[in-house]
Order: structure tokens, then sequence, then C-alpha cells
């Protein structure tokens, strides 16, 4: 039944349906963030040589390792995943990116531990947009003082923000999040100029969320396969 050796690798396959897809009105072509947490070294190093450049990680601890072990690549990794302040000093010191900032305090913390030499640290501001059982994110109306805490830093560099919206099955229900994303960053971008990222999407609604103002898509089974099911902590 399989004719998997027929078809395109899944990064050429979902490089061009990100390709086709048609950008909001005003939107830049997307990018691709291949998200890579639970996979090895060899299969981030796998699709760089394909050309992918921008990797997601979750984890600070399990990221470390893959970044020093590609250092070579130069490749830009971004976390996706909640940060814990306690975690803030390896997170600016390791990645390009950190995505998921949601509260003033992370702002400080990035900014103190940012090693100069680096250059400025991007920065999403996170916003819980409709997922009420989710911790992380910000509300919306947070948004403008944290943008402004980020953009007072000289070592963080605010350029946008990220959502991910409750798995809602009703794909009505979810664009209506985006469409709610993408009024909120064109908000911010009419007040700070550098603003020029709205992450949201991944592997099941990535097209819905280009054509309601997406500029960076996060992929990660779609691109790598099926994650294997979450670990039980040993009791
Ligand atoms: C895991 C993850 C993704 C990718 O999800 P897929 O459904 O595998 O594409 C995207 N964003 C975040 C924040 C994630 O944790």
């Amino acid at each position: 039944m399989s004719t998997s050796a027929a078809a395109p690798p899944p990064l050429q396959a979902i490089l061009s349906a990100i390709a086709n897809a048609k950008p909001r009105p005003g939107r830049p072509a997307a990018r691709l963030l291949a998200v890579s947490k639970t996979r090895g070294a060899e299969a981030v190093a796998a699709l760089a040589v394909q050309g992918q450049r921008a990797f997601g990680e979750n984890y600070v601890q399990e990221a470390l390792p893959k970044i020093a072990a590609l250092r070579a690549l130069g490749l830009e990794w971004h976390l996706i995943g909640h940060l814990q302040s306690n975690k803030a000093r390896e997170a600016a010191q390791a990645f390009d990116w950190v995505q998921s900032v949601d509260r003033p305090k992370l702002v400080e913390a990035l900014a103190r531990h940012r090693p100069p030499e680096a250059g400025p640290l991007n920065v999403l501001v996170q916003v819980n947009i409709d997922d009420e059982a989710s911790k992380s994110g910000c509300r919306p109306q947070d948004v403008p003082a944290l943008a402004q805490a980020i953009a007072a830093q000289p070592a963080l560099r605010l350029r946008g923000l990220m959502a991910i919206p409750a798995p809602d099955p009703d794909m009505a229900r979810r664009r209506a999040a985006f469409r709610a994303m993408s009024a909120l960053f064109d908000t911010l971008a009419a007040r700070h100029p550098g603003v020029d990222t709205l992450s949201m999407g991944m592997s099941e609604d990535y097209l819905d969320a280009i054509a309601e103002g997406a500029t960076m898509v996060r992929i990660g089974s779609a691109l790598f396969g099926p994650r294997p099911p979450k670990q039980e902590k040993p009791a």
C-alpha cells in the first residue's frame, strides 16, 4: 500500500505547500521552524543538509547537548517551550530566539544573562489567546507593557508574537484564534518598527495559520514523523 518511495521528502513537500499558500495581504512569505523536540542530533543534521536552518526546542536541558553537538553547522535555535526563570541564563546563552516570553521577570533575566558578544536575543511574546487550561502565555491585554519592557532592553530584540491556540477540532474556532493574534500583531507592529514575526500554526493547521497571517509556522510531526509517546516518570 505504501508508495512513500515516490513521495517527495516531507521537507520539500512542506516547503512547497508553504510557498504555494496565499499569505494574508501585507505579510511576507512564511518561514518554516522545524520542531526537533524528542529528535536526536542526527535527525536535525539530516534536515540541515537539505537546507533547513531554523530549529525549535521545548526544553532547555534537552536542547543544550544538541546545540553543542551541531554548533559547527551554524543553525538558528528557537526556544518554544515554557521557560522557568531558573533556566533563563542557559536559554539566553544557547538560543538565538526565545518565543515563550510571557512575564516581566523573564525579560529581566534573559537580558541580564545574554552574553554581549552574542548580540541581542530575538524575543517573541507568547500570548494565551484562547486556551484557558494552559498556564503559558500572557493575556492579550498584557502584550503592550511586556513589549515595552522588552524593547527597553538593549540585550533583547523584540520581533513579535507567538501563540499555541487550543487544539480545537473545530477549525473555524482555531482560525478565529489565529485571526485575533493577527490583529494583536498588527497593533504591535504599528508601535514597534522591528516587529516582523507572528509565530503560529503547527503540523495540522499551518496552512490555516498562514491564511490568517502567520509569518512563521512551527512544524514537528509532519516533518519528522509521529513523536514517541511521553515517557511516564518512574514512581
Ligand atoms: C511540539 C510543538 C510544535 C510542533 O507540533 P507538531 O504538531 O508536531 O507539528 C509546535 N509548537 C510548539 C510550541 C510545540 O510544543
